[in-house]
């Protein structure tokens, strides 16, 4: 459709980056990122007509988001950007050079894998690779466009080791110099922290962040970070268990999902002080409206991991371990399980997580009005016995429940 628009607008248009190199690995990819040579806004518009949908225009960058309903009801975006002729003035080393302007597009980006096209119309379905990404495919290379690419974006590093784990790929040998200059450079120090906390998502939620993690280390990219982040041993086998655990939830399929960016921020903190994780959460840009409630419940934690064992030696009731566990979110029951080597400990706290948080009381307030007690406070209190009854065995029907409340 979008190269059919194109030809008709006169515009020649491409699917470009992600969608392309995954085209090629084979894999899924649902982000269809177009560049159309001209005006990509006259694009943006006639395929939101076509689509039934509606555009997001940034006038300022010529780039606009197609947002529509597909024929399963899904909502759907499509990026379309301009691509236009212009002269490339690059800050030092590299000449003024004029190129077309899908050339140049591509130029601008991180590596030779992502800057790959498509032609969609015309001759469609034609490759345009100008900076040997097939090839590098092909070798499982993960390989910059020009000397100055880091210089441009340090997060690019942190891209590089990316790909280089998602993909099984190699960062070839001219880039990790490359990268290992920049970090000598401390270029990491010029990165915002809004800029790192974007890249450090994306890195928590690739399957198997560990290795990501790892890699960094090796590279040095943490240090450069923040000296304090590098991988001890105890911290990357926490990491390790982190990274199994949120595996076993993804697969239990709750609507409640991690924060994946929170589960890993903690075990990467793991024994480190609270001045310290403050000022790592801040330099990797974590979300502000959550930062006084991870703090104050990383602390609180600190004390309740003694306590929660002590308790469980005990022998205490399911209620018992549930009234500790209640105040954490879900980041930190799974950091707490990872962190247990407790084994009758972890399985209590892996059973609050899937069964016991999620119990409510098989009676409700209607009930307890039909036995003549009026709404207020005394209801709440009856209904929290009541649970704590059931959790622990106690009263496990609803018979059971009534005849408990009306006691
Ligand atoms: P993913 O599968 O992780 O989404 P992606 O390649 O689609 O990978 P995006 O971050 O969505 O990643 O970027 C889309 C494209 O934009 C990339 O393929 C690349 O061509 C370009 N790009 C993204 N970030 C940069 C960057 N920091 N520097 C240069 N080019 C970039």
């Amino acid at each position: 459709l979008a190269g059919r628009l194109g030809a008709s607008l006169g515009l020649p248009v491409y699917v470009v980056g992600g969608f392309v190199r995954d085209l090629l690995l084979q894999r899924p990819n649902q982000d269809i990122d177009l560049v159309a040579e001209g005006d990509g806004l006259r694009l943006a518009r006639a395929l939101a007509k076509e689509l039934g949908g509606r555009v997001r225009e940034h006038r300022k960058f010529l780039t606009s988001m197609v947002i529509f309903t597909d024929t399963q009801g899904r909502e759907q975006r499509l990026d379309v950007a301009t691509a236009r002729l212009e002269y490339y003035e690059h800050p030092a080393a590299l000449p003024t050079v004029e190129l077309s302007s899908i050339k140049m597009d591509l130029f601008r980006r991180d590596f030779s894998i992502n800057a790959l096209a498509v032609r969609l119309d015309g001759s469609f379905g034609q490759l345009v690779d100008f900076f040997g990404g097939q090839r590098d495919i092909k070798d499982k290379v993960i390989r910059v466009l020009h000397t100055l690419s880091f210089v441009e974006d340090p997060t690019r590093c942190l891209r590089a080791v990316r790909f280089e784990q998602r993909y099984g790929f190699h960062i070839g040998q001219g880039t990790e110099k490359l990268i290992k200059n920049a970090l000598s450079l401390k270029l990491m120090d010029r990165l915002s922290p809004q800029r790192l906390y974007g890249e450090f998502r994306h890195l928590c939620e690739e399957d198997a962040p560990l290795a990501c993690f790892t890699r960094m280390d090796q590279l040095g990219i943490w240090e450069a970070i923040a000296p304090q982040l590098g991988l001890t041993p105890t911290r990357k086998a926490l990491l390790q268990r982190l990274q199994e655990i949120s595996g076993w939830y993804r697969l239990l399929y709750f609507e409640e999902e991690p924060l994946p960016w929170l589960v890993y921020f903690l075990g990467l903190n793991h024994g480190l002080n609270y001045a310290l994780t403050a000022e790592h959460y801040r330099r990797l840009g974590l979300p502000e409206a959550l930062r006084a409630v991870v703090l104050s419940q990383r602390e609180h934690l600190r004390s309740l991991g003694s306590q929660l064992a002590r308790r469980q030696a005990e022998g205490a009731a399911p209620s018992a371990l549930c009234a500790l566990l209640r105040p954490l979110r879900l980041e930190f029951l799974l950091y707490l399980m990872a962190q247990t080597s407790d084994a009758p400990l972890q399985k209590n706290i892996s059973r609050y997580i899937t069964q016991w948080r999620r119990e409510t009381a098989d009676i409700t307030g209607d009930d307890l009005r039909r036995l003549g007690l009026a709404p207020g406070p005394a209801c709440g209190r009856i209904l929290a016995a009541v649970l704590r009854a059931k959790l622990d065995g106690q009263a496990p029907t609803a018979e059971s429940q009534l005849a408990l409340a009306a006691s």
